[in-house]
C-alpha cells in the first residue's frame, strides 16, 4: 500500500485529534446541560414542595373539613409544566393543581374529576399520580422520573403530617421542554461536529501544504545537483525555522563534498602532471638509445642509468600518491609499537650518511635521551628521512644539517636545522600542501613532485603531533616535529626489553 504523503498524515492526523477532543468536549458538554438542567428542576420541585408545606401551615386545619381545606390549599398552585398534588392516604384521595400555560382555567379538582386535566402540560393523570403517591415511602422523600403518556416527568414526593391527617406532598414536572433542548443540543452537536472536522481536515491540510512548500522546492533544487553542480544550493526561507536549519547543512554538506571533489580535481590533475615528466625522460632516453644501431655501448649504459634514475623517481612519486590516496580515503595506515625516537632518528642520521657524504655536507646527530614513544616506526621513519632528504638536498656542499631530539616542557621535539639558503616567505605558508615546490634553486639529484613535506605533515597529525618551519632565513632553515610524550601510565611499557 502506499504511503500517503507527510501533507495528508499531518491532516489525518489533525483530523483525527479534532475528533476526539470535539466528541470529548460534546459528551461532557452535553452531559452537564442534562444534569445541571435537571438539578434545576429538582430545586424548583423543592420549592414547590416547600411552598405547599407553608400554605398548610397557614390555616389551621382542624378548623376545616380535611376534604374542602386541602382542595382549597391546592387552588393556590398554578404553575406552568408544574403540578403539586396532596394525597391523603386515610381516604387516599389526591387534591392535585392543574398546570397551565397562565391563561387556562384555574380549576381544581378532587381526582375523580379529570376533564380539565386533559390539557395539563403533565401528563400524570390522577389515577396514575395516586398510584405514585401511595407506593411512596412513608417516612423519606422521594424523587423519581416517571413515564406518562411517553413524556418523562419528575416527581418529587414528601411524607407530611397535620395534624391528624397523614398527607404525601407532590410536585410534578414535565420533563418534555427539556428534553426538546437535549434533542436540539444533539442534532446541533450530530450535524456541527462533521462540519468542525471537514474545517479541521482542510485547515490542516493547507497548513501543512503552507508549511511543506518549501521541502518540496529543496526537492527539486536537490534532484537537480550532481557531481558538476556542487557549487549549487538549495533554497533557504528561514534560517531559523527547522527547514531552515536542515536546508543550511545541507547546504555545508555541499560546501564540504564541493571542496572534496575540488581537491580531488586537484589532485588528479597535478598527479598526471608529475607522473607525465619522468615518463617523457625514459620514452625520450629509450627512443634515442634505439634511434641508431650502432651507438657505443657508453651512451647506451648513460641512457639506460637516466631511465633507472627516472625509473625510481617515478616509483618513489607512486608510492607517495598512493600513500596519501590511502591516508585521504581514511584508511587505518598505522601499525603502533612500542620505540625509542631516540634510535629511530639515530638511525636515520646513519641512513642519510651516504648522501649527505655524496654531497659533501656534513650530517651530525644531538640527542642522548631514549624518547620512548608508541607510533608507526615505519612512518615516523619515512616523516624524518623526508626532512633530512629535503636538508641535504637544498643545502650546498661544504654546508652542515643536525638532526637534534629531545623532550622538552613534557612534548617530544625532534628538528631539522640546514644551512641552506631558506625558503622565501611567500612560499612558507604553502610548503606542506600537496605537490607545492617553492621554486628555488635545486641541488642534484633533485626528484621532488612536492610530496615529501605533505606525507610529512599527515604523519606528524597522525600520532598527535605536529610539524612546522621554525626558522628559515638566509643562514638556512630548522624544520620541528613536535610529537606528545606518553603518560607515566603507559610508560611502563618502555621498559628496556632484553635484546
Ligand atoms: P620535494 O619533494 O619537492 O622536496 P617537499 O614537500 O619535500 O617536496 O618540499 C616542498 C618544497 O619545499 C620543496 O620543493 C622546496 O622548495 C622546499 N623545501 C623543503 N625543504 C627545504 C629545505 N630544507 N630548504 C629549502 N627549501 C626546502
Amino acid at each position: 500500500m502506499r504511503t500517503p504523503s507527510i501533507r495528508a498524515r499531518i491532516a489525518l492526523w489533525f483530523g483525527a485529534a479534532m475528533a476526539l477532543s470535539l466528541a470529548l468536549f460534546a459528551a461532557a458538554g452535553f452531559a452537564f446541560v442534562a444534569r445541571s438542567s435537571l438539578a434545576s428542576t429538582d430545586e424548583s420541585l423543592d420549592e414547590a414542595v416547600d411552598a405547599l408545606e407553608s400554605a398548610l401551615n397557614l390555616e389551621d386545619s382542624e378548623q376545616h373539613p380535611p376534604d374542602a381545606y386541602l382542595a382549597r390549599v391546592v387552588e393556590h398552585f398554578r404553575f406552568r409544566d408544574m403540578k403539586v398534588a396532596i394525597l391523603d392516604r386515610t381516604t387516599q384521595r389526591v387534591y392535585s393543581s392543574v398546570d397551565t400555560t397562565g391563561q387556562g382555567s384555574a380549576d381544581v379538582r378532587a381526582a375523580s374529576s379529570g376533564a380539565a386535566l386533559a390539557r395539563a402540560h403533565v401528563p400524570l393523570e390522577p389515577p396514575d399520580l395516586r398510584q405514585l403517591m401511595l407506593r411512596s415511602p412513608q417516612s423519606d422523600e422521594d424523587l423519581s422520573t416517571v413515564t406518562a403518556g411517553g413524556v418523562d416527568v419528575r416527581v418529587l414526593l414528601r411524607p407530611y403530617r397535620l395534624g391528624r391527617l397523614t398527607l404525601v406532598l407532590g410536585a410534578a414536572h414535565g420533563l418534555r421542554a427539556r428534553d426538546r433542548v437535549l434533542h436540539e443540543l444533539a442534532l446541533a452537536i450530530i450535524a456541527g461536529i462533521p462540519l468542525l472536522l471537514l474545517a479541521a481536515i482542510a485547515g490542516g491540510w493547507l497548513l501543512a501544504r503552507e508549511n511543506l512548500h518549501p521541502v518540496a522546492a529543496m526537492t527539486e533544487r536537490a534532484a537537480l545537483i550532481g557531481a558538476a553542480t556542487l557549487h549549487e544550493r538549495l533554497p533557504v526561507n528561514n534560517p531559523r525555522d527547522e527547514l531552515g536549519r536542515l536546508a543550511t547543512v545541507f547546504n555545508d554538506l555541499l560546501g564540504r563534498l564541493d571542496q572534496a571533489f575540488e581537491q580531488q580535481r586537484q589532485f588528479m590533475a597535478d598527479a598526471s602532471h608529475e607522473l607525465r615528466t619522468p615518463v617523457t625522460i625514459m620514452s625520450g632516453e629509450a627512443e634515442l638509445a634505439l634511434s641508431r644501431d650502432d651507438r657505443p655501448s657508453t651512451e647506451l649504459r648513460t641512457a639506460l642509468a637516466n631511465i633507472r634514475h627516472e625509473a625510481r623517481r617515478l616509483k618513489r612519486i607512486v608510492d607517495d600518491l598512493f600513500l596519501l590516496a590511502r591516508a585521504n580515503a581514511g584508511e587505518q595506515l598505522l601499525a603502533p609499537s612500542a620505540l625509542y625516537l631516540g634510535d629511530v632518528a639515530r638511525e636515520c642520521v646513519q641512513a642519510a650518511r651516504s648522501l649527505a657524504a655524496a654531497k659533501s655536507v656534513e650530517l651530525r646527530y644531538e640527542g642522548n635521551e631514549e624518547l620512548p614513544f608508541t607510533g608507526d616506526e615505519g612512518l615516523l621513519r619515512r616523516l624524518l628521512m623526508n626532512l633530512l632528504d629535503n636538508a641535504i638536498k637544498y643545502t650546498p656542499s661544504g654546508g652542515a644539517v643536525e638532526l637534534r631530539a629531545a623532550s622538552d616542557d613534557g612534548r617530544y621535539v625532534l628538528e631539522v636545522s640546514d644551512t641552506g639558503p631558506g625558503i622565501p616567505p611567500a612560499a612558507q605558508a604553502r610548503l606542506f600542501d600537496r605537490f607545492f615546490r617553492a621554486g628555488i634553486d635545486r641541488g642534484e639529484g633533485d626528484g621532488g613532485a612536492g610530496l615529501g613535506l605533505a606525507i610529512a605533515r599527515w604523519i606528524a597529525d597522525s600520532h598527535g603531533g605536529s610539524i612546522t618551519l621554525a626558522r628559515s632565513d638566509a643562514t638556512g632553515s630548522t624544520f620541528r616535529v613536535v610529537l606528545p610524550m606518553p603518560t607515566d601510565a603507559s610508560a611502563e611499557r618502555y621498559a628496556p626489553t632484553p635484546a
